[in-house]
């Protein structure tokens, strides 16, 4: 086999962790040699992975968008919209000479006496394998399985004589014209996919275990319209808009612990404003844990109640008993007919885009380490992952993170380090070892059954990460590389 391609940092995906990687790395680490190595045809990731009827954000994109680049759009947006932004930021900045699609890496193995990955690649066009290494390995692949969603073993199944989908995998050919169809689940997809489906269909059905939290507001943004009109330069109001909404998350999150009953209150409140009596709020919209302890879903334009009041869409609290040839029979006895059933019951957690690492010819099992500012890994040379917020947007993180890698990077050149790894000082070696979420703060269902496959959190900085932008933007710039905890060779 021929010597391996080099490059100084290797970025693995090219959704909008892996280009605001690209991007940082241009431009805060000059001369760099940098390759983003992607898997599928195209960058965006999630954006295209993702194909089912409305696929939008929940969350507003003057956060979700990166620091750097100005939003235009509305706040929510759809995948195109944010493919297309993406697209402009590749553009831009000429980063499509650096990405190589239908690059799938296999496996990644340290060595530090060569002081590099080396990454076995497959290519998924030709199926050719290739050879590439790197000094630095910049994770950028995300957090679920792209391949296949998450959906349930249910009783009867297979003598379900209707289609099961998942959105995940959207059939192409799907037509659910005049059907009736029943999606499981009430989290943002299945909030997103019943108003785009419901006109078409006789009748859709929101099945779920237990209530989700929602949020409403009309997909605008007063104060960058207002902006707009006096001709403030976007850069302006990109920045002044994201720093108004962040002001506001943040108190939103502090109340959900400080108040968390009135807060559950008014969410519930303004979910029976919206359905009246049409809907008993009680059982199907008022959830019984504390208002953000899971992803909140927001709904643009309140559309998924539109639905509810014109009749088109329904909701039904229950468990299934098992699938029916015609449907879904429940525990409660009632039964559910469906031409289509639409699982949308999340994903499979996936820690490290499925590549089979090694350092120093041992087998690396994540779970056995601790992560350093939940980034980087104890006995993990070389490797930071950009895992963003669960409750902010991913994308603050990107930028975060991007700082942080380039500063490492160049402080790594000043010492004339080739190998930086995380590693427990000595007082730190009995430190007791948390999940990479605290469960009672943050519970999705994902986490819950891949928390196994995460690294840990310990008790003490730099070994916790609270999931917390507003800390997160203050600490990572000021963060003394030199405490001990990084070891540089
Ligand atoms: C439907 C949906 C809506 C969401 N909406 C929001 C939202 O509004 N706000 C928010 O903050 N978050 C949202 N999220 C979470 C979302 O996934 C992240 O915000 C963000 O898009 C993740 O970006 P990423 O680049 O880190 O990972 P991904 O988008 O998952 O991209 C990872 C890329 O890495 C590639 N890759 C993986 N493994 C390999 C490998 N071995 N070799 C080569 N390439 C590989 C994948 O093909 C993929 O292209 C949403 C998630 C979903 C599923």
């Amino acid at each position: 086999m021929n010597s391996p391609e080099h490059f100084d940092v290797i970025v693995v995906g090219a959704g909008i962790s892996g280009i605001g990687a690209a991007y940082h790395l241009k431009t805060q680490s000059p001369g760099t040699r940098y390759l983003v190595l992607e898997s599928k045809d195209s960058f965006g990731g999630t954006w295209i992975t993702h194909r089912y009827p409305g696929i939008r954000s929940d969350s507003e994109l003057y956060t979700f968008g990166y620091r750097f680049k100005p939003w235009t759009g509305t706040p929510i947006a759809t995948a195109e919209e944010i493919l297309r932004y993406m697209g402009e930021v590749v553009e831009e900045n000429q980063l499509g000479g650096h990405i190589r699609y239908r690059h799938e890496i296999v496996s990644a193995a340290w060595s530090s006496t060569e002081r590099q990955w080396r990454l076995a690649v497959r290519r998924s066009d030709t199926g050719e394998r290739l050879e590439f290494s790197a000094g630095f390995l910049w994770m950028c692949q995300g957090y679920y399985q792209h391949d296949q969603g998450y959906t349930p073993d249910w009783a009867g199944m297979d003598r379900y004589q209707g289609r099961i989908v998942h959105p995940q995998n959207w059939p192409e050919d799907l037509d659910y014209t005049g059907k009736k169809v029943v999606v499981i689940g009430s989290g943002a997809t299945a909030a997103t996919l019943i108003p785009a489906m419901a006109e078409d269909c006789e009748h859709i059905t929101m099945l779920q275990r237990s209530p989700t939290y929602f949020r409403t507001a009309r997909n605008i943004n007063e104060l960058a319209d207002m902006l707009r009109q006096l001709e403030i330069p976007e850069a302006w109001i990109h920045e002044i808009v994201r720093r108004k909404v962040l002001f506001e998350q943040g108190a939103f999150a502090a109340r959900t612990h400080r108040e968390p009953e009135l807060v559950k209150q008014e969410l519930v409140a303004n979910i029976r404003a919206l359905v009246g009596d049409k809907v008993d709020v009680a059982k199907h919209f008022t959830p019984s844990y504390r208002p953000w302890q899971q992803r909140l879903a927001f709904v643009p334009d309140a559309d998924l109640f539109h639905a509810i009041n014109k009749g088109k869409a329904s909701v039904v609290t229950d468990q299934i008993e098992t699938f029916t040839p015609t449907g879904l029979k429940l525990k409660s006895g009632e039964t559910l007919d469906a031409d289509i059933i639409i699982t949308a019951t999340g994903f499979h957690l996936s820690t490290m885009g499925g590549i089979g690492f090694s350092v120093d010819g041992e087998a690396l099992d994540f779970s056995q380490t601790v992560a350093y500012r939940g980034a980087m890994f104890t006995g993990v040379p070389n490797l930071l992952w950009v895992f963003g917020y669960l409750r902010w947007s991913w994308t603050l993180r990107v930028d975060l993170m991007g700082d942080f890698v380039c500063r490492l990077l160049g402080h790594m050149k000043e010492r004339g380090a080739t190998m930086v790894t995380p590693q427990l000082r000595p007082s730190e070696q009995a430190m007791p070892l948390k999940p990479w979420v605290d469960p009672t703060n943050f519970n999705p269902g994902y986490l819950n059954r891949g928390m196994h496959l995460m690294p840990r959190q310990g008790t003490n900085e730099p070994w916790t990460h609270g999931q917390d932008y507003d800390q997160d933007r203050k600490q990572l710039p000021l963060v003394n590389l030199d405490d001990g905890t990084l070891r540089f060779e």
